[in-house]
């Protein structure tokens, strides 16, 4: 019940996490991959914290780097200084 409610708050925060059945405070980041320890069982602060974190960030943004809509954005801004 306990563990139901804490793995339904972590899909809030990432539809795509994954568990460890062996271990509950162990949760995996689907953004960065990492492993992310829970600091007390089913206290879902340690991944929020891990979300913000700039070893998580870092991650994120080499995937929005081969974002075709961020190269878009770039091409206009640089169009805009031309005229
Ligand atoms: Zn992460």
């Amino acid at each position: 019940m306990k563990l139901r409610n804490f793995q339904s708050k972590i899909h809030a925060i990432d539809p795509d996490a994954e568990f460890k059945e062996v271990d509950a405070c162990a949760v995996r980041c689907s953004s960065c991959t990492r492993w992310v320890q829970m600091r007390a069982l089913y206290d879902v602060r340690s991944f929020t914290v891990h979300r913000q974190s700039g070893r998580c960030q870092s991650s994120q943004r080499t995937n929005l780097v081969s974002n075709t809509t961020g190269i878009y954005l770039f091409d206009v801004s640089k169009m805009s200084l031309l005229t």
